[in-house]
C-alpha cells in the first residue's frame, strides 16, 4: 500500500508543477487529485478491503481557502474524535491547498463528518486532558433496565420440516450458541452492578427442553417469547417464516417493554473470512439512524443517529481497547450506520455488536479461549456502564484469586488488582460461608483482607469471597473448605492446595494445506462453557463454504450441541474435602498463592491439585512445599501436565519423572489390587475431563501405583513419602473411591 507521505508528496508536487502561482485547482487537476485523494483517505482510515469499500470522492470544491469534499459512505464508518477529525482536515488542506490551515468540510454520504464525533469520543478525549482529575462518579446500574440478547438460535424451517441452526457450524461452535456464552457473562456482570437484565431468548439457566426437544436456551427468541406468553403480534410476523420472525421479534418485544429499557444490545459474531490463519477480522459495531417510518428520534425524543452512534462507540471503543491488551493486533472495524431490524426497529438506544468473525481462524484462536471471552464480556459491561454513567463510573472488581484458611480459622485473601481499571479496586468484601452443606451465610468485611472464623469441631465448612465496590460485585473466588475433627490435632491435618488456576483455549496448527485445532486438544473452560458443539473435522484450507451444512474449512461435528462442557470448577478443595470428612480426617485448604501463609504449621499430608494447569508451580510455591516436606508432610500431587513440572525437582522429592503423553484413549486405569477406574477424556456435563493423560516413570525405590491399561505403563508413582498422578484426580469417574484409596495408602506408608 502506498504510504500517506508518498501520496502527499505526489499530490503537492503535482499541484505546484501545474499551478505554481495559485492554489486554485482547475477542474482537470481536481479530476486527477480526486483519485489520489480518495486513495490517501482510504489508507488513512486503516480499513481493510475485505470488509470496507475504498473512499471515493464524488465532488471536490476549492474556493479560496475553503475545501469541500463529497465522498461515499466509507468515511462515515470511521470513529471520529476531535483529534483525528482536526488531523484529517489539516491533511486534506495540505494536500489540496498546499498549507494546513484551510477551512475543510467533508461530507460522507450527505453527512458532515464533523457531526459524527460522539459524546463518547468527546468525553474520553476530555478525560485524557483532565490528567486524572476525576469527574463526579456515578455509583452503579441499580434502577437500570438493560436488554441484551444472544444472536440467532435454533428455528423451525418449514420447508425442511426440521429445527436447524441459523448459522454455520465452524471451529467447534456455532454463532447461535457461541453468543450465549458471552451473553451469560455480560448478563452476570450487569446484574452484579445492580442492573435488571432482560432477554428475549432463554438464558442458560433454562435447561428444560423447548418445542425443538433441545434445551430452551439453544432456541431462537421467537419460541421463548411464545413460551413466556408474549402476544403473538410480537413474534408471529412473517406468515410462517420463523427465521424472519426470530430476527424481528426481538426488537418488537423491546418496544413493548414497559417501563422502556435504557438500551438494547444484540450480541453477534460475523461470518467473514480473511483468507488466511493469521489476519484478525476484529470488532464491528452497527447502529441505525432511522426507523421504518423514517423517524429520526427515539421514543424519548433523543436523536436516533447521535444516541445510537454514541452507544455503539462506547461499546466498540471499550472492547477494542481491552482486547488489544491480550491481542495487540486486534482490529477495530467500522462504526457503521446500517439498516438491520435489530437496531432499526427499537425505540430505545440500540447497537449490534459483531465481536469477531466466527468464520475466521485468527479470530477464533482467541475466541475459544475462556480468558479472552471474559475480557470481551467485561469490556461490553464497561462500555455500557460508561455510556450510561460516564467515563469515570466505578467498575466492579475482578474476582479474588488467592485465599486460604488456617487451622485456627483465620481466613485470608489477596485483593484483586485490575491493571486496566485503577478504580476497580475493591472497597469491601463479602465472605460466603456454608456449614455442613447448609445455607450459605454471608458476612461483609470492610477494607480488611481477612476474617477470623469460629470453626466448630465436627463441622465441615466451605467458603468463598466476593470483592465489591460502588460499581458492584465481582465474580466469586475459588471455593475452599475446612474441617476439624474432635481431636483437633494440627499435625494430623491434611492441607489441600488448589493450584489449579488455569483455563485456556485449544492448541492450533497451520501448514500450507491444512490448519485448525490440534486433534485431541480441547479448551480448559473456566467453570464451564455452553458453546462447544463437536470437534473440527475439515482441516483443508481450500475447502470453501457452500452452505451451512457444507461449511468447508473449519467445519465441525454437532454431536455435543446443547450440552454444557465442564472445565475448571475452582472447587477441588470441596471435592477432596468431602472424602476426607467421610474419613474423619481434619483438613484445611488454600490456593497456591497463599501457601506461604500456611506453611508454618505441620501437616500430615499436602494434597497439591494441579489439574489441567499448563504452567508449572512457581518457585515460591516449591520453596513452601519443600519447607512443609522438611516438616514431615507427605505429598500427593496430580497433574496432566507433569512434563511442565521441573524434572529434577520431581525426581528428588517424588522419585518420579515424566515418561509419555496421551497414555490412554480408553480412559481405563488400574489401581492397587487391580481396582478399575475410568477417566473422563471427552467434553461432558458431569466433571472435568483430561484429553491427554501422561505416563510417569518410577525412579529409584518408587513403585508403580497405578497403570494405564492401553499403554501398559505407569499412571501414578508412589514412595513412602509421596504419591503422584499423571492425570487430574477430579477427572476420575470413581473419584471418591480412588481418592480414599490413595489417602489411606499414603498415610499407611
Ligand atoms: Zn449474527
Amino acid at each position: 500500500m502506498r504510504t500517506f507521505e508518498t501520496t502527499l508528496r505526489h499530490i503537492i508536487t503535482g499541484a505546484f508543477l501545474l499551478f505554481p502561482f495559485t492554489f486554485h485547482l482547475s477542474p482537470l487537476h481536481a479530476q486527477i487529485g480526486m483519485q489520489e485523494l480518495g486513495d490517501s483517505l482510504t489508507a488513512w482510515t486503516g480499513f481493510s478491503r475485505v470488509w470496507s469499500p475504498p473512499v471515493r470522492i464524488k465532488q471536490m470544491r476549492v474556493s479560496g481557502a475553503n475545501v469541500t469534499l463529497h465522498t461515499n459512505a466509507t468515511l462515515k464508518d470511521v470513529r471520529w474524535t476531535p483529534d483525528n477529525l482536526a488531523e484529517l482536515k489539516r491533511k486534506v488542506s495540505l494536500w489540496t491547498l498546499g498549507h494546513p490551515n484551510g477551512k475543510v468540510t467533508i461530507y460522507s454520504s450527505k453527512t458532515d463528518i464533523g457531526t459524527l464525533v460522539t459524546e463518547c469520543a468527546r468525553l474520553t478525549a476530555k478525560r485524557a486532558d483532565n490528567n486524572g482529575q476525576t469527574v463526579k462518579r456515578a455509583a452503579d446500574l441499580t434502577d437500570r433496565q438493560i436488554v441484551i440478547y444472544p444472536s440467532h438460535g435454533l428455528y423451525f424451517n418449514r420447508d425442511r420440516q426440521e429445527w436447524i441452526w441459523q448459522r454455520a457450524t465452524l471451529w467447534t461452535t456455532v454463532e447461535d450458541l457461541y453468543s450465549q456464552e458471552y451473553v451469560r457473562l455480560i448478563r452476570q456482570m450487569l446484574e452484579n452492578a445492580g442492573a435488571t437484565v432482560l432477554m428475549p431468548r432463554a438464558g442458560l439457566e433454562q435447561q428444560q427442553a423447548g418445542p425443538s426437544g433441545m434445551p430452551q436456551w439453544t432456541e431462537g427468541a421467537r419460541y421463548w417469547l411464545m413460551t413466556q406468553g408474549a402476544d403473538s403480534a410480537l413474534w408471529n410476523l412473517y406468515d410462517g417464516n420463523e427465521y424472519k420472525d426470530d430476527m424481528k421479534c426481538r426488537a418488537m418485544w423491546v418496544n413493548a417493554l414497559n417501563p422502556a429499557a435504557d438500551l438494547c444490545l444484540a450480541f453477534h459474531t460475523d461470518g467473514i473470512d480473511s483468507g488466511d490463519d493469521s489476519t484478525v477480522i476484529g470488532t464491528l459495531a452497527i447502529y441505525t439512524e432511522k426507523d421504518d417510518d423514517n423517524h429520526t428520534v427515539l421514543r424519548d425524543g433523543r436523536d436516533r443517529a447521535k444516541t445510537n452512534r454514541n452507544l455503539a462507540d462506547w461499546v466498540q471503543t471499550q472492547v477494542t481497547e481491552d482486547l488489544r491488551t491480550i491481542a495487540p493486533e486486534w482490529t477495530r472495524r467500522q462504526l457503521k450506520e446500517a439498516n438491520y431490524c435489530e437496531t432499526r426497529v427499537p425505540v430505545v438506544p440500540s447497537v449490534i455488536l459483531e465481536l469477531l468473525s466466527h468464520k475466521n481462524m485468527a479470530d477464533m484462536k482467541y475466541g475459544l479461549d475462556p480468558n479472552f471471552r471474559f475480557t470481551a464480556a467485561r469490556a461490553v459491561y464497561k462500555g455500557i456502564l460508561r455510556y450510561l454513567n460516564g467515563p469515570d463510573a466505578t467498575v466492579q472488581p475482578l474476582p479474588v484469586k488467592e485465599l486460604g484458611i488456617n487451622a485456627d480459622g483465620l481466613l485470608k485473601w489477596q485483593a484483586p488488582a485490575d491493571t486496566l481499571e485503577p478504580n476497580a479496586a475493591p472497597s469491601y468484601y463479602m465472605v460466603y460461608l456454608q456449614a455442613d452443606g447448609g445455607e450459605w451465610d454471608v458476612q461483609q468485611v470492610e477494607k480488611a483482607t481477612q476474617l477470623q472464623l469460629n470453626l466448630k469441631p465436627g463441622v465441615r465448612y466451605n467458603y468463598y469471597v466476593v470483592a465489591a465496590n460502588e460499581g458492584g460485585l465481582s465474580f466469586p473466588s475459588p471455593v475452599l473448605s475446612a474441617y476439624l475433627n474432635e481431636k483437633m490435632v494440627n499435625d494430623q491435618m491434611v492441607l489441600v492446595v488448589d493450584a489449579f488456576n488455569d483455563s485456556y483455549g485449544p492448541e492450533w496448527f497451520a501448514d500450507s494445506t491444512y490448519a485448525g485445532i490440534v486433534p485431541d486438544s480441547y479448551a480448559c473452560e473456566n467453570y464451564f462453557s455452553c458453546a462447544y458443539i463437536g470437534r473440527q473435522w475439515d482441516y483443508t484450507r481450500a475447502n470453501p463454504w457452500l452452505n451451512d451444512d457444507n461449511c468447508g474449512w473449519g467445519a465441525c461435528y454437532r454431536d455435543h450441541a446443547g450440552q454444557i462442557t465442564v472445565g475448571n470448577t475452582h472447587d477441588c478443595a470441596v471435592l477432596h474435602g468431602r472424602v476426607l470428612r467421610q474419613m474423619n480426617i481434619s483438613y484445611t485448604s488454600c490456593t497456591a498463592g497463599m501457601l506461604q501463609d500456611l506453611s508454618d504449621a505441620q501437616y500430615r499430608m499436602l494434597d497439591i491439585v494441579c489439574g489441567r494447569n499448563r504452567v508449572p508451580l512457581t518457585d515460591d510455591c516449591r520453596i513452601q512445599i519443600k519447607r512443609l516436606i522438611d516438616n514431615g508432610a507427605k505429598v500427593m500431587l496430580s497433574s496432566d501436565h507433569f512434563n511442565a513440572i521441573d524434572n529434577a525437582w520431581a525426581k528428588q522429592y517424588f522419585h518420579a519423572s515424566y515418561y509419555a503423553s496421551h497414555a490412554t484413549h480408553s480412559g481405563r486405569v488400574r489401581g492397587p489390587e487391580q481396582k478399575p477406574y475410568r477417566l473422563r477424556m471427552q467434553p461432558n456435563e458431569e466433571q472435568i475431563f483430561t484429553p491427554a493423560p501422561q505416563a510417569l516413570r518410577p525412579e529409584a525405590d518408587a513403585v508403580n501405583w497405578a497403570k494405564y491399561e492401553d499403554m501398559r505403563c505407569c499412571a501414578a508413582v508412589g514412595t513412602d513419602k509421596s504419591l503422584v498422578f499423571g492425570f487430574p484426580l477430579e477427572a476420575i469417574r470413581e473419584f471418591d473411591t480412588l481418592y480414599r484409596q490413595a489417602v489411606e495408602w499414603l498415610m499407611k506408608q
